[in-house]
């Protein structure tokens, strides 16, 4: 198998293609990025050496370039995408351009090559789930920020192209993760990291939305299952049914990190914010297999731990006033 990863030095395409490797040494990856806020090569310096292993930096609009690797490869698995709702709210532009003028470069190269394509989307497409059911994957689609708008565009070109073209994609959309070589802007690495210097924590509003969350070794695993036996056409939620609110994150690493729960600052609430994520993931538990492995407690103080015994990692970004232009990310000194 050879797959081409995009958006492969970010968080979640990082821990992919490092956790895929384990399970396929022989297989071969390309890695396409064009490393904006939020990548990190240092996120693949485990795997740097590998001869399997091949990097461009390189945008997904690049439509040239997009074609001729996808041409060389069996998947293309999707991950690049601008993801911070806060940047979404201040400058939609670049999350239209990169999220649905994007997808549509992607879909194209696949669609010409008879490709196997895998987008990875997100819970938030669906909108607040406040006093509702989990939603499934026949639930309506109904983004509430520019972020999410943008994703649910993706995921409707997606699912267009299945149909209209027949093509062979799998959408998968996962709840909040979590875990190591997360950018320091995201709420638990912000809440570690200021912990540990004792500055304050902001949290939105009353700090009582509830997020979903999910180790991310447990959804890199879901999605490369999907590869392998997921069904064309049909979108997966991924949960590992954590469900807890903002506050009490931050009170539980406050907890772990032996710090007081004075250090917690409520500052004015996001616009639009919602007030609960919540999805069903029966469908690929059922028809693929796959569950969660991690328990949240003990995913948490693993990556707790992890920011603790890799400053070296973390500590250049926050120092970085390039990668923080805006208000919400305060001081970090
Ligand atoms: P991230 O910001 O860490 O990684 C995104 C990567 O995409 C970065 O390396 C960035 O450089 C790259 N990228 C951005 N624009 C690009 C472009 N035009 N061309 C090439 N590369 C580009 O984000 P993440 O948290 O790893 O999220 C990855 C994907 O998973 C996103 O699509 C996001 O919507 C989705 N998702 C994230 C979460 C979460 O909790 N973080 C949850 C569900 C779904």
């Amino acid at each position: 198998m050879k797959i081409l990863v995009c958006g492969g030095a970010g968080f979640i395409g990082s821990a992919f293609i490092r956790n895929y490797f384990k399970n396929h040494p022989n297989d071969e990856i390309i890695n396409l990025d064009s490393l904006t806020i939020g990548s990190n090569l240092e996120n693949l310096k485990e795997i740097d050496k590998n001869e399997n292993y091949s990097f461009f930096k390189e945008d997904i609009k690049n439509e040239k370039i997009i074609d001729k690797l996808t041409s060389s490869v069996d998947t293309v698995v999707n991950f690049a995408a601008e993801s911070h709702v806060d940047r979404s709210i201040s400058n939609p532009e670049p999350f239209i351009m990169t999220n649905v003028y994007g997808t549509y470069i992607l879909l194209e190269a696949a669609k010409k090559h008879d490709k196997l394509f895998v987008h990875i989307s997100t819970d938030e497409v669906y909108g607040d789930a406040e006093n509702l059911d989990s939603f499934t994957e026949e639930s309506l689609i109904k983004p509430s920020n520019p972020y999410s708008a943008t994703k649910a565009s993706a995921d409707h070109l997606v699912a267009a192209y299945q149909r209209t073209y027949n093509m062979k994609c799998i959408t998968t959309r996962c709840t909040n993760n979590f875990g190591p070589f997360q950018f320091p802007e995201k709420l638990i690495p912000k809440t570690i990291i200021r912990a540990k210097k004792d500055l304050k924590i902001p949290l939105y509003g009353d700090g009582e939305q509830i997020r979903s969350w999910i180790y991310v070794y447990d959804h890199v695993q879901a999605i490369e299952d999907l590869i392998f036996k997921g069904i064309f056409g049909k979108q997966y939620n991924i949960t590992a049914w954590n469900e807890i609110s903002n506050i009490k994150i931050v009170e539980k690493i406050l907890e772990l990190l032996g710090k007081s729960r004075d250090l917690i600052e409520f500052v004015k609430d996001r616009p639009g914010h919602d007030k609960r994520y919540s999805i069903d993931s029966s469908k690929i538990q059922n028809e693929i297999g796959w569950k969660p492995r991690y328990g949240f407690d003990e995913a948490l103080s693993e990556t707790v731990e992890w920011y603790e015994e890799n400053q070296t990692w973390w500590e250049p970004l926050v120092d970085d006033k390039s990668l923080h232009p805006q208000p919400w990310t305060l001081n970090w000194k």
